[in-house]
């Protein structure tokens, strides 16, 4: 079973119901009012933190602390991470920061992002006419393909994320002789935390923890602000750290036929296209879950679009330094097949599929259908899906409610009309 990043915050949730309504899987019911959330179908798009606004969603990470447990420590910041510093600030001083806040090294997810660029213009010309391919750093996106489109997975560039290459070749260079070594993500992200816990395309990721980098922003731009000496510590050229806002990655392939979406409903809108064969004129498909790419992501502050401007006056950022570890890191396929979560299968044995399908066609008929979501389902066809699987009764749908008690009442008075004449209460 999937297990998600985004958490609630039971006391702070008020029950309003507002991110049922905006959850992409419909993955939200709200019941004795608290909402919860129903994993196998979660994206960790990080979607309802951005609704919420009673702060009661949050995407699990680690604190910095976790830092110590290490005898070598390594930071691998996203690209998106530069948005946090005007573009005038160098990228070395942002790096050199990261070593303050008690990092021994630190190596850059855009320089892994360039590597993956490259493979991924070589993997076009090996699959001319074939595709359109979609592009897999978005971690959200795949498991939106697995759950919700699951025709379109043979669609995905099967290689593994920027981050978790990144992470191999940190380890790479980090050598044997350095004790206990720990590789850190510096994230925008929600879906990440559950990416290294099961990342379906490795056996076990090279990532030890996440730290959000809405935890580390404010010490690290004092830090930058201060009198610290800046260390040239940055490989990466602009078109690998244009990876962390939308269209940087499809830009950075130089190449025609690219075509980039952010924002969930947009993604969704444009693989239901792409499942309906109305979009075949594109090579490549750069799809992010959050608004304006990974600058939007969840665990950040600077507001995206000021972040998206700021990345974008970064992507004329000379050459990158060639990476020498990088070299052997040859292989950056899946080593396992990335498989399809369809939510929507009602039961594993067709048969009795088949007549809860049935009964929640008849239930779904009696609903009112204006999913008002007062039953704590985003729509009436999901709280009749809830009931033939269990998870709720007819009675939690207040018009059905209402017409019961109604039924009832007019039965009472009629049984009243119906007492002998000497029980009547005007005996
Ligand atoms: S948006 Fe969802 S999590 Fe937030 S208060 Fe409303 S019901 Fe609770
Ligand atoms: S767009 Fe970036 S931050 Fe948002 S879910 Fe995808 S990888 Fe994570």
């Amino acid at each position: 079973m999937y297990k998600q990043s985004v958490q609630l915050i039971v006391d702070k949730c008020i029950g309003c119901t507002n991110c049922i309504k905006r959850c992409p899987t419909e993955a939200i019911r709200v019941q004795n009012g608290k909402a919860q959330i129903i994993s196998d179908r979660c994206l960790d798009c990080g979607e309802c933190i951005r609704v919420c606004q009673s702060n009661a969603k949050i995407a699990i990470s680690d604190p910095l602390s976790v830092i110590d447990d290490y005898d070598y420590k390594i930071a691998i910041p996203a690209p998106s991470l530069y948005g946090i510093a005007d573009s005038h600030i160098s990228t070395d001083r942002i790096l050199t920061g990261l070593k303050y806040l008690g990092f021994d090294d630190v190596f850059e997810v855009a320089s892994a992002a360039e590597i993956i660029t490259k493979r991924t213009n070589e993997f076009l010309s090996r699959n001319e006419g074939r595709g359109p391919f979609i592009s897999s750093s978005c971690p959200a996106v795949v498991r939106l393909v697995q759950v919700r489109f699951p025709s379109l997975i043979d669609h995905i560039i099967p290689f593994i994320s920027p981050m978790e290459l990144a992470a191999q070749i940190a380890r790479n260079r980090a050598g044997s002789d350095k004790g206990k070594v720990g590789v850190f993500f510096i994230s925008p992200c929600a879906a990440k935390y559950s990416e290294i816990r099961d990342p379906h395309r490795k056996e076990k990721s090279a990532v030890d923890a996440v730290i959000g980098i809405k935890d580390i922003q404010v010490s690290l731009q004092r830090l930058i602000a201060s009198d610290m000496e800046t260390e040239k510590l940055a490989m990466a050229s602009g078109a690998g750290i244009g990876w962390g806002r939308i269209d940087g990655e499809a830009r950075a392939l130089a190449t025609e036929g690219v075509i980039s979406v952010d924002g969930i409903s947009n993604v969704i809108a444009l693989l239901e296209e792409l499942e309906n064969g109305k979009i075949d004129q594109f090579r490549f498909i750069e799809l992010m879950a959050c608004p304006g790419g990974c600058v939007g992501g969840p665990m950040t502050l600077v507001n995206p679009y000021v972040a998206k401007s700021i990345i974008l006056e970064r992507w004329d950022r000379k050459e990158g330094v060639v990476c020498e570890e990088c070299g052997p890191m040859k292989d950056i396929r899946w080593t396992e097949e990335l498989t399809s979560c369809n939510f929507m299968k009602l039961d594993d044995d067709y048969e009795k599929a088949m007549m809860m399908l049935q009964r929640l066609e008849l239930i779904e008929k009696n609903l009112p259908g204006i999913d008002c979501g007062s039953c704590g389902a985003p729509t009436c066809h999901a709280f009749a899906e809830d009931i033939v699987r269990g998870r709720n009764e007819i009675t939690s749908c207040i018009f059905v409610l209402r017409k019961k008690i109604r039924q009832l009442t007019d039965e009472m008075i009629k049984l009243e009309d119906a007492l002998p004449y000497r029980l009547d209460k005007n005996e």
